[in-house]
């Protein structure tokens, strides 16, 4: 919250570190105007005497012009506005709703640190259920076969046992192929806690094939999460051009949810596409990705993601009791 001026003086779109959008500050000076007062970063005064109001808090700010507080996540001007009026702001979700990460991987592909380093995290952070979620085989140099994922879920399962408050999951992370196809046939997928399906490859292809290719791995029974949905990579590499309306139709019609990826290279999906999604009725996952330890906090990052979207934390699964979770996450007939 801080300092009142906080509230005012962001000059660039988007710009959180000063809290609000440049378009909400003109809303709320707006409001100020036809109350006769005067917003700017030294507090609220009034228009005439140029006397002081209020200057403390941000609370006290918004209150004296008849809103309640408005979150920092949701100052974007996109009606938050309207519905603090209306006294009908989301209940957004919070980093401590979280129960779990259901996307991470370990050393047995790609990850950094051993299975038992990072379950031995993820229960530090209290987490009442965790996913182990490797590359499947066809990324190639990440060499995964049946018999090493296999084995990693005894080991998962022997884990599992030790921990009393911690419920460890046994997923992976298939790649969605060129024509929507994933790593093993339905019997193996079968014998997964969870299975994330993602993109990894050809990102090149035509609209229409990348919409199909979504679209059919979201058709998979077994397919729970798409994984980094638009595949961006922040400065890197822009996302893939499919018809991500289409696709959010399908995941709501399948039972599929779409990841929020805290990694901050990613934050995919990003805040508007989240909002485009909700439209459709689509649940959400926030995960970290992790491939260390240390990518484990970057939870906040997705969550925070999750609350520019005006995400509650009925929207978001892992925010569920595990019981909810698996009756979500079971294979239905689609
Ligand atoms: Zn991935
Ligand atoms: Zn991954």
């Amino acid at each position: 919250m801080g300092h009142a001026g906080l509230v005012l003086t962001c000059g660039y779109p988007r710009c959180r570190s000063v809290t609000a959008t440049k378009a909400h500050n003109i809303r709320v000076r707006e409001i100020a105007v036809r109350q006769k007062l005067k917003l700017s970063e030294y507090g609220l005064f009034h228009a005439k005497s140029g006397k002081k109001i209020v200057s403390e808090t941000e609370e006290e700010i918004y209150a004296r012009l008849g809103l309640p507080w408005i979150a920092p996540t949701l100052r974007e001007d996109r009606g938050e506005i309207a519905a603090g009026l209306r006294d009908e702001l989301p209940d957004l979700v919070e980093e401590s709703d979280i129960r779990g990460d259901l996307h991470t991987h370990t050393d047995l592909t790609d990850g950094l640190a051993s299975l038992e380093d990072m379950v031995t995290a993820a229960a530090a952070r209290g987490y009442a259920y965790y996913a182990v979620t490797d590359h499947a085989p066809d990324l190639y140099m990440q060499r995964m076969t049946d018999a090493k994922m296999l084995a990693q879920r005894e080991r998962v399962r022997a884990l599992d046992a030790k921990h009393r408050r911690m419920r460890l999951l046994h997923g992976t992370e298939l790649n969605i192929g060129p024509d929507g196809s994933l790593d093993w046939p339905d019997e193996f997928l079968a014998g997964f806690d969870l299975c994330v399906a993602s993109v990894h490859s050809h990102f090149n292809q035509s609209r229409e094939e990348l919409t199909r290719r979504l679209v059919r791995a979201c058709e998979n029974p077994y397919v729970g999460i798409i994984g980094h949905p638009t595949t961006r990579r922040i400065g890197k590499r822009p996302r893939i051009d499919a018809d991500f309306d289409a696709v959010f139709a399908a995941c709501a019609r399948t039972g599929t949810a779409l990841e929020v990826n805290a990694h901050p290279e990613r934050l995919d999906l990003g805040d508007e596409d989240i909002l485009r999604a909700k439209r459709h009725g689509v649940k959400f996952a926030v995960n970290t990705d992790a491939h260390s330890v240390t990518h484990l906090p970057y939870m906040r990052y997705g969550v925070g993601t999750a609350q520019r979207a005006w995400l509650t934390k009925d929207d978001v699964i892992n925010t569920w009791p595990l019981q909810k979770l698996r009756r979500f996450l079971r294979p239905r007939t689609r």
